[in-house]
């Protein structure tokens, strides 16, 4: 049975082409780069052109890139930095949507003394401007918001955003991990200070990312150690990544005219589901998004159930919850958009790439009435009223 991959905000297929232009570089130039030798050098011209094919991407300069081991890295390194350029500065503003490489940072900086303001979003998955400028002080050191989400594809107006943070002084991070490949980005006519990317979101392989660092933009080390990354990250280059991550950002610049196409075939399902199943509805705002993500409540079941039987016919896609000690908690995204406890549980996410044909969302489109209707005969909760849910929803949010 084929693989029908819809789950391509989890990882996406390694590009053929970035196989290839990667394997020499694990086979015959394994040198390291910050060798004297002309065998070296060879190895480090490659990681030059990879650093130029991403600043071209990202119309940034090559000097301000700087090559992580993934995106977790990237936030993690960005916030340190910038809480390090702001020493004086004791605040940090979020939101309750960011993903955990944001959010497990931010709740470590709580303990050491910071004061955290995490943006609640709207029903839709959208930021209200007003509570950040409400939360903005001439103590935020930091602005750490995500340019569109994992789970919901919301992208926030992170230009908009951009504008307020510098009217105070406070150093703009974005985690652009959902975003780079998607959707086009230019860093010269950008507020964003610091910009986190990952490989393996846009089919180049894991263990392989990237940050940008506005120049002027004072950046202290994560990691310490060598002089690698001219003293910015430590640590000899994963040289086949980077020239893996080089190739997959020439090859997003190309696609990134051809999103259309995606675009059309997430609607494509979107409209079939809704159409053809009753009782579901779309998680999130449904203009600004991403083009290949849509996360859909089904009522009254459970979306990991869904899940399984879709893996039946090798469909591939994900719910937002975590299954944690036994139990299925809906995940931090979905509870923050305050959705009604039915459609909590019983959300999927679908995501789309390049390679996701007509055929295959045919094939989705096929199986999924059949799924649900199963699914809801069995359910105990098939209605509204299943209210000891709702209670215990309610225990969970207090
Ligand atoms: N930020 C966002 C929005 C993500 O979706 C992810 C991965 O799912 C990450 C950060 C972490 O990236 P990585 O898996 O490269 O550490």
């Amino acid at each position: 049975m084929s693989v029908i991959y819809l789950d391509n905000n989890a990882t996406t297929q390694v590009d053929p082409a970035v196989l290839e232009a990667m394997l020499p570089y694990l086979t015959e130039y394994y040198g390291n780069p910050s060798s004297m030798h002309t065998f070296g050098g060879q190895v480090g011209r490659a990681v030059s052109e990879a650093r130029s094919q991403i600043a071209e991407l990202l119309g940034a300069d090559p000097s301000e890139i700087i090559f992580t081991s993934c995106g977790t890295e990237g936030n993690n390194a960005a916030i340190r930095a910038a809480l390090t350029a702001q020493a004086d500065r004791r605040h940090i503003i979020t939101t309750q949507v960011e993903h955990a490489a944001v959010l497990n940072v931010c709740k470590q900086l709580e303990k050491q003394g910071y004061t955290v303001t995490y943006l609640s979003v709207n029903p839709q998955g959208q930021l209200d401007l007003t509570e950040l400028e409400a939360a903005l002080t001439g103590n935020t050191a930091l602005v750490s918001i995500m340019y569109a989400n994992n789970e919901t594809g919301v992208i926030f107006p992170i230009e908009q955003i951009g504008q307020m943070v510098k009217e105070y002084g406070a150093i703009f991070h974005v985690d652009a991990v959902q975003a780079v490949g998607k959707v086009p980005l230019n860093m010269k006519t950008s507020t964003i200070d610091l910009l986190t990317l990952s490989g393996h979101k846009l089919h180049a392989p894991k263990g392989i990312g990237a940050l940008y660092v506005r120049r002027g933009v004072r950046f202290r080390p994560f990691l310490l150690g060598g002089h690698q990354e001219r003293g910015r990250r430590a640590g000899t280059e994963n040289v086949p990544g980077i020239v893996a991550l080089g190739k997959a950002a020439e090859l997003a610049q190309t696609y990134l005219n051809g999103v259309d196409g995606e675009r059309q075939l997430r609607d494509r399902l979107e409209q079939g589901l809704l159409a053809n199943i009753p009782n579901c509805e779309v998680n999130g705002e449904l203009t600004q998004r991403l083009p290949n993500t849509t996360n859909i409540g089904f009522k009254y079941i459970e979306g990991e159930a869904i899940l399984l039987l879709l893996n039946k016919y090798g469909i591939c896609a994900s719910s937002g919850s975590a299954c944690t000690s036994g139990s299925l908690e809906p995940s931090h995204v979905l509870r923050a958009l305050g959705l009604p406890y039915t459609i909590l549980h019983g959300s999927i996410r679908f995501s789309l790439s390049r390679y996701t044909t007509s055929a295959e969302i045919d094939q989705v489109l096929a199986v999924m009435p059949e799924i649900v209707e199963r699914l809801r005969a069995l359910s105990p909760f098939n209605s509204d009223a299943a209210e000891w849910l709702q209670d215990r929803e309610l225990a969970l949010n207090n």
